[in-house]
């Protein structure tokens, strides 16, 4: 059985309030660090690491060379055009850089929260959530690769009556997920691709799990299907057919397309990700219209964003 009591911090790098696209209404997201995918498109990388990470932003050093001189692994140089240099699989997260670049161009992304405090930053706005039937949602990464603290945090909304969402991406054990689900609301179930090989390919895992799982969910708790439609990877009518028909067989209520945004290569670059090329484009307005038209024809509601 899980445990759900013992482990009252986490690992998050962000709340955002006032979010529209996460769930019904207005709620508050809380991205929790560590993913068991490693999605080469992913919008935000800086999430798949479990532990806080160091984040760099060239165009505001001043090439002072602080950084360099406090870094016990050498991991920072200058070229001859002073241009700072990174060589990422020295660094090993000590963070002394950050202490010293009064520039702001090293910056850490992460930081242990206290279940309170992640809680009373949700309590804030609790008339919004109220007045448009909105609530919080747990994100990431995967909030569940935090099992006690994603569990607990779920808890005690419940407790306080506020609306839950999980957004996940399923690949994580069945009775985690169970445990997580008899607090949740409403699940954003991830869907990338149907076809295993690909999925193996572009993730770094295959999607039997996944699955499994969009199946346990949905005969839970509301499910909404969420699709990253990324063009000439997963948006052909065959793709998106498959997924109609599954998200029918299952009883889902919806499913969401989410067109691809490139916002998430540079983000890429400034934390050292080395990723595999994978031309990801977002698909054109017409199509995406036009698999909104054949989700509905399978008899599901379907809608860009959530
Ligand atoms: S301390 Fe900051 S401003 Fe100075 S060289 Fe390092 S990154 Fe650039
Ligand atoms: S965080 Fe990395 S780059 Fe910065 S001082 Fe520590 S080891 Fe060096």
């Amino acid at each position: 059985m899980l445990k759900t009591m013992g482990n009252e911090k986490g690992t998050i790098f962000n709340i955002q309030r006032f979010s529209i696209h996460d769930g019904p209404g207005i709620r508050t997201t809380v991205f929790l660090k560590g993913c068991p995918l490693g999605c080469v498109w992913c919008a935000n990388p800086e999430s798949q690491e479990p532990l806080p990470q160091l984040m760099v932003q060239h165009n505001h050093c001043t090439a002072c060379g602080k950084c360099r001189e406090v870094c016990p692994e050498k991991a920072i140089s200058f070229a001859k055009n002073n241009r700072r240099r990174m060589v990422w699989k020295k660094c090993r997260s000590c963070f002394r850089c950050v202490d010293v670049c009064v520039q702001g161009a090293l910056t850490i992304i992460g930081q242990e929260a206290n279940l309170d405090d992640v809680v009373n930053e949700v309590e804030r706005d609790r008339a919004f959530y109220t007045s448009s039937g909105g609530g919080v949602t747990l994100s990431g990464g995967e909030p569940l690769m935090q099992p006690e603290f994603a569990v607990l945090l779920l808890t005690h909304f419940k407790e306080r009556g506020i609306h839950t969402v999980l957004d996940t991406c399923g690949n994580i054990s069945p009775e985690i997920l169970r445990a997580a689900l008899s607090h949740v609301d409403l699940v954003l179930f991830d869907i990338k691709t149907m076809d295993d090989d690909l999925h193996r390919k572009y993730t770094g895992v295959g999607n039997e799990l996944i699955m499994e799982n969009a199946k346990l969910a949905a005969g839970l708790v509301r499910t909404w299907l969420r699709i990253p439609l990324i063009a000439g990877f997963n948006d052909s009518v065959d793709d998106i057919r498959k997924v109609a028909t599954m998200a029918c067989s299952l009883g889902v209520e919806k499913i969401s397309l989410l067109p691809y945004h490139p916002g998430g290569k540079a983000k890429g670059r400034r934390i050292g990700r080395q990723s595999m090329s994978f031309p990801a484009k977002p698909p054109a307005e017409k199509h995406i219209a036009r698999l909104l038209d054949l989700i509905s024809a399978e008899g599901m509601s379907a809608s860009v964003g959530s």
